[in-house]
């Protein structure tokens, strides 16, 4: 089955370890007894049992599930959406990603405005050995013209 991820967070006044009324909702659902019993009714099992990220008001969940809407199903069962905001995420293993990549065209190329390398041309633009190095053969675009003059004091 696929996994999912969980992950919720509070603040600390609506923290069950603070207040009253979402210590009381907690304990109610989201117990350890209540939130396996709602994992085993949806057949969602832990790959990584809810943690607490301590010191802060978040957890993350890993879970094996026949999918997303059993996940969300989860949440609200458990009662988790009342007191955190909670997302869902399908979980790919980085080695199947990587290799879905070579698939995938790319949509930004070394020659559009926000590509790593004319971010750096902006800062050294003046160097003709810049352009020349990264783009062979290419027009200079206009900034890489310019002088240092050209960028005042
Ligand atoms: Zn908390």
């Amino acid at each position: 089955m696929p996994h999912y991820a969980v992950l919720a967070d509070h603040t600390p006044d609506i923290c069950p370890g603070s207040n009253a009324k979402t210590r009381a909702r907690a304990m109610e659902s989201a117990g350890p007894d209540g939130m396996q019993k709602i994992a085993d009714d949806l057949e969602l099992s832990y790959i990584l049992e809810p943690q607490h990220l301590d010191p802060t008001h978040r957890v993350i969940a890993v879970v094996d599930a026949p999918s997303i809407e059993a996940v969300n199903q989860y949440v609200f069962d458990t009662g988790l959406f009342q007191w955190n905001t909670v997302e869902t995420f399908a979980l790919t293993p980085i080695s199947e990603m990587m290799a879905k990549l070579s698939d995938t065209p790319v949509v930004f190329d070394c020659r559009g405005p926000t590509a790593p390398c004319a971010r750096t041309a902006r800062t050294d633009a003046w160097q003709p050995s810049h352009h020349a190095a990264r783009h062979p053969g290419a027009e200079p675009p206009e900034h890489a013209r310019r002088t240092p003059a050209d960028h005042g004091p």
